[in-house]
């Protein structure tokens, strides 16, 4: 088996005593770990790709520094980087380590040799795959037998790491801010460090245009939002471009699901799954709105005769809240 698949156990992830072993050691292999969380994370604050798969204790280490860091798109991408290093690596791996593997994380997998397929309980496959968009990850489209859903390994490997990431979420929100600074002790500094490396990098990518005007709004966003508050049920390219462009200019995350109350088929819960998502919160990315090109070619262009709009260098809408914005400071 791949040797470095975590297994995020919450009480030894959530043990500080097992951190601050780790962290005061001068054991060679606890000196190996520190170095290779604090890697782990700088490569993903300092956007250098794809981090290569990190040893169990490493990653604990790791989840204790991103709660001190305190940033949550930072935790999310460096959680989804994990996952997908996780998914890579099951889809190639022995299909008996792969029920192993499911075993050690909690989730009952069984690998039947004579018809190749996995078995998965009914609830363990919903709870596990309810995040996935996609027919195929979806009930109807599953073989269901006496309470157990047959998959292949590729869809195996996809419940297992939505389960990877919704545990490992879960134990970072228990690791305490205040408590993970205080054992992390003079680490801690480079907890500080890579927090404001972090917002520089995230400043240099965020328009700093002061104050939301929303009167400066082009028009595709202003019709966007004028239609929702009037209950009309808006196309989801639409729905990603509004909640997109507003977190660009700044607007903060329980303000941008305020915008889609009056959606006809307004859920707070999904709304603020979907605005976390888009603003990086979940999925560790940063959504941007499509290009006035995109939003032409779906119909949901508006600029009618405005002077700004029919400018042939105005290719994206942030474009021209950027210079309406300019203009006016
Ligand atoms: S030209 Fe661009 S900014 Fe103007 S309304 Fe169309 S999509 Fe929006």
């Amino acid at each position: 088996m791949t040797p470095s698949l975590i297994i995020p156990d919450e009480k030894s992830f959530t043990k500080p005593s097992e951190i601050e072993f780790i962290l005061n050691s001068n054991d060679s292999s606890a000196s190996r770990i520190r170095n290779e969380a604090e890697e782990f994370i700088a490569r993903s604050v300092e956007e250098r790709g794809i981090s290569p798969g990190i040893g169990n204790d490493a990653f604990r280490l790791a989840l204790w520094i991103l709660a001190a860091i305190d940033e949550s798109v930072l935790t999310a991408r460096v959680i989804n980087q994990q996952r997908d290093y996780l998914e890579n690596s099951l889809r190639k791996e022995n299909p008996e380590d792969v029920e192993e593997y499911a075993g050690k994380v909690g989730i009952g997998v069984t690998y039947d040799v004579t018809d190749g397929l996995f078995s998965i309980p009914v609830e363990e496959f919903l709870r596990s795959t309810r995040r996935l968009s996609g027919s195929r990850y979806r009930l109807r489209s599953q073989a269901v037998r006496g309470g157990l859903v047959y998959a292949v390994q590729e869809t195996v490997a996809k419940v297992i790491r939505e389960h990877f990431v919704a545990r490992t979420f879960e134990i970072v929100d228990r690791i305490d801010v205040s408590s993970a600074r205080e054992i992390l002790g003079e680490w801690s500094e480079f907890a500080q460090r890579m927090k404001k490396l972090y917002r520089e990098n995230h400043a240099k990518k965020t328009m700093e245009l002061g104050e939301i005007d929303f009167k400066l709004f082009p028009p595709c966003i202003k019709e966007y939002l004028k239609e929702l508050h009037d209950g009309v049920n808006l196309p989801h390219i639409a729905r990603l471009t509004l909640a997109s462009f507003l977190h660009k200019v700044g607007m903060k995350g329980e303000n941008i699901a305020e915008q889609f109350k009056t959606a006809p088929d307004f859920d707070p819960r999904t709304t603020e799954y979907q605005v976390k998502h888009i603003t990086g919160e979940i999925s560790g990315v940063e959504y941007s709105p499509p290009k006035c090109a995109t939003l032409q070619a779906n119909h949901i262009c508006y600029k009618g005769d405005d002077t700004l709009c029919n400018q042939e260098w105005l290719k994206h809408p942030l474009w021209y809240y950027e210079v309406k914005k300019r203009k006016k400071n």
